[in-house]
């Protein structure tokens, strides 16, 4: 190999630079989902803020459990309240309508099917709109608080591990 004087001066450059001796590493704070740098024997996947008080962020993870449970737990308060307040006729619509949906969720009827026969059907009788809205209102809630249970159990695990190692 015959390096010129330019080659050998930037390899000599490469290794005068210190090797690779990292000490951080790159999380995903599991609360609030900064992306930040925290030391590699760090054993919780939380940023600074999050792991300045732990009862703090724990009582944060709670309320926001709390938050969108109780969101869930009142859109069905309003779904049950009104389907109570409907005619017999449309009880009964809802109910097909419902038990309609089942059989899409089982695979025994196809969505586009479902869909085009909801319309058909809100199109004729206007009052199942209201109940059909609260459904949709409490199926959403009850996801969105699905998927803050999930993410307040993992928080929460980063939190008993941040303890573990203040107790150490
Ligand atoms: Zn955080």
């Amino acid at each position: 190999m015959d390096l010129s004087k330019t080659d050998q001066l930037y390899i000599d450059d490469l290794f005068a630079t210190s090797p690779v001796t990292s000490t951080t590493t790159r999380i995903h704070c599991r609360v609030c989902d900064l992306v930040t740098t925290v030391p590699l024997e760090e054993k919780a996947l939380l940023c600074v803020h999050c792991r300045s008080d732990l009862a703090s962020t724990a009582k944060h993870i709670a309320d926001r459990l709390a938050a969108a449970e109780d969101h869930a737990a009142e859109t069905y308060e309003r779904l049950t309240a009104d389907i109570a307040h409907a005619d017999t006729e449309t009880q009964e619509r809802y109910g097909r309508v419902i038990g309609a949906l089942a059989n899409v969720h089982a695979g025994q009827m196809s969505k586009g099917a479902f869909d085009a026969r909801l319309r058909a059907t809100l199109a004729q009788y206007s009052e199942l709109g209201t109940l059909m809205e609260r459904f949709d209102a409490w199926n959403d809630a009850a996801e969105s608080a699905g998927r803050v249970r999930e993410w307040s159990e993992l928080a929460m695990e980063e939190v008993e591990a941040a303890r573990d190692v203040v107790t150490c």
